[in-house]
C-alpha cells in the first residue's frame, strides 16, 4: 500500500523527517564572555567535550545522513583548538557550516579565508545597535568585538555574513539601527527570540520585551521582515494576524534538535534540561539511531491536541507557541507560551508554578551579576563584576 503523504510541508515537518532540517552542534562550553542570557550556560570548558576523531565521525555520519549543513556554536566555538580543521573538514565531506561567534577569532586572516570558502557562513551576535545596550548584556568591549569582526569580513569581501540579534526589551527600539548596520557591512540580519533556558532563566522576566513591544516587532518585521532572518522565533507572535515568515511550528524534535559539546541529543538548542534529552551520539547506532527512533522525539512527533490552547481561534498560526519558553518558566507544555499575544501567559505566570532547573552550568566560577538595563556608567557594565 502506499503511503499517503501530508499535503502541507508545515503537517510534514510536524511528523517529523528522516534528517533534521536544523541542526545546532555546540562544540564546546568554553567562551570568553559570560552573556548573561546564554541558553547554554556557557564559560568553562567541558573535560568530556567530544575529541577532534569524534567530532570528525559525527561528520562522516551527518554526510551520510545527507545533512547539508550545521549551526555550529557553544560557547564560543572558535576558541576550540581544532575548529578550523573541523570546519575544513566538514566542508569537506559536503556538510557546509554556519558557525555562531562573538568575533574573537574573525582577524582579517581568518576573515580572507573566510571569503574563500563557499561552503561557510558566519553569524555575530549582537544584541544592541550601541555598545551601551550591547555590553550590558554581553559584557564591556564585546560590542567592538563584534563590530571588528564585521569590518574583517566586509574587507575581506566575505559576502553576506549574519548578524544575530535577541531581541530583549533594551533593543526593540533599536530594530531600524540593527538594519542599517547589516545593510551598511553587506549583512543580513537575524532576530531571534530571547527564551527562558540556561543563564537567561534568570534575566528572562526583566529582558524579555513587555506586551507592547511585542506587538511592535510584529508591526516592524510585518512591515520590513523580508529579507530578515527569524527561523521559528516569532510564530506565537502571528497570532496578531498574518503570519510571518519563517518556520511556522515548533520543530522540536521533528526538524529541529541539538548536539552538546559531550554528544548528548536535545530536541531544541533552548530545551537542555534531561526531559528533552533524547540520546548521545557515542550511543550504539549513533546520531541517526537517536533521531530517528529515540522514544522523546516519537512523542514530540506524535500529533497534538492543542491542550488548552486547543479552542483558541489562533492556534492555527501560533500553535500554543515555544515549548522551550513554557518549560523553563515553569508552565504546562499544552497552555498557551508565556509570551501568548491574548495576555493569557501573564495571569499564568502570576500563579503558582515551579520553575525547573536549567541542566548543567558551565558558567566560570564568577559570582555572575545579572545585568538587566542598560549601564549608567562604563565600570557598571562588566556581567563579571558584583554589581546588583
Ligand atoms: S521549543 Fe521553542 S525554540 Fe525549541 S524548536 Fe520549539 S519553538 Fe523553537
Ligand atoms: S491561547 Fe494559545 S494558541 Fe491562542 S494565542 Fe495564546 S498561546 Fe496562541
Amino acid at each position: 500500500m502506499t503511503a499517503v503523504l501530508p499535503n502541507r510541508l508545515v503537517d510534514q515537518f510536524e511528523l517529523g523527517l528522516d534528517a533534521p532540517i536544523c541542526l545546532t552542534w555546540e562544540l564546546t562550553y568554553a567562551c570568553n564572555l559570560s552573556c548573561v542570557h546564554c541558553l547554554s550556560s556557557s564559560g568553562r570548558r567541558d573535560p568530556r567535550e567530544l575529541s577532534t576523531e569524534q567530532c570528525k565521525a559525527v561528520i562522516d555520519e551527518l554526510e551520510r545522513m545527507q545533512i547539508f549543513y550545521v549551526n555550529i556554536g557553544g560557547g564560543e566555538p572558535t576558541v576550540r583548538g581544532d575548529f578550523w580543521d573541523l570546519v575544513e573538514y566538514a566542508t569537506a565531506h559536503h556538510v557546509g557550516v554556519k558557525f555562531s561567534t562573538n568575533g574573537v577569532r574573525i582577524t582579517p586572516a581568518v576573515a580572507v579565508k573566510l571569503a574563500a570558502s563557499d561552503y561557510v557562513d558566519v553569524q555575530i551576535s549582537l544584541d544592541g545597535a550601541t555598545a551601551e545596550v550591547n555590553d550590558a548584556v554581553r559584557g564591556e568591549g564585546s560590542f567592538a568585538m563584534a563590530i571588528r569582526a564585521l569590518e574583517n569580513l566586509s574587507a575581506a569581501g566575505f559576502g553576506d555574513a549574519k548578524i544575530s540579534v535577541v531581541a530583549t526589551r533594551h533593543n526593540i527600539d533599536q530594530l531600524d539601527d540593527f538594519k542599517a548596520l547589516a545593510d551598511g557591512y553587506g549583512a543580513t540580519l537575524r532576530i531571534t527570540r530571547l527564551r527562558p533556558s540556561g543563564r537567561g532563566a534568570d534575566v528572562w522576566e526583566d529582558l524579555h520585551p513587555r506586551a507592547e513591544q511585542q506587538r511592535a516587532l510584529y508591526d516592524w518585521l510585518v512591515a520590513h521582515g523580508e529579507g530578515v532572518l527569524t527561523g521559528d522565533s516569532f510564530f506565537h507572535l502571528a497570532a496578531y494576524g498574518a503570519a510571518l515568515p519563517g518556520l511556522n511550528l515548533c520543530g522540536a524534535g521533528r526538524v529541529v534538535c541539538l548536539i552538546d559539546p559531550v554528544g548528548d541529543v536535545y530536541a531544541c538548542p533552548f530545551a537542555i534540561h534531561e526531559q528533552f534529552l533524547a540520546g548521545n551520539v557515542l550511543d550504539d547506532g549513533g546520531f541517526a539511531a537517536v533521531w530517528r527512533s529515540s522514544e522523546l522525539f516519537r512523542e514530540l512527533r506524535a500529533p497534538s491536541t492543542g491542550g488548552a490552547c486547543a479552542k483558541c481561534g489562533h492556534f492555527d498560526a501560533c500553535r500554543g507557541g515555544c515549548m522551550a519558553a513554557k518549560f523553563f518558566t515553569g508552565l504546562p507544555l499544552d497552555g498557551p507560551d508565556p509570551e501568548c499575544v491574548r495576555g493569557l501567559g501573564e495571569p499564568a505566570l502570576a500563579a503558582d508554578r515551579v520553575v525547573p532547573k536549567p541542566g548543567a552550568d558551565h558558567s566560570r566560577p564568577i559570582p555572575l551579576t545579572v545585568v538587566t538595563r542598560p549601564p549608567k556608567r562604563a565600570c557598571d557594565s562588566d556581567p563579571l563584576t558584583g554589581r546588583g
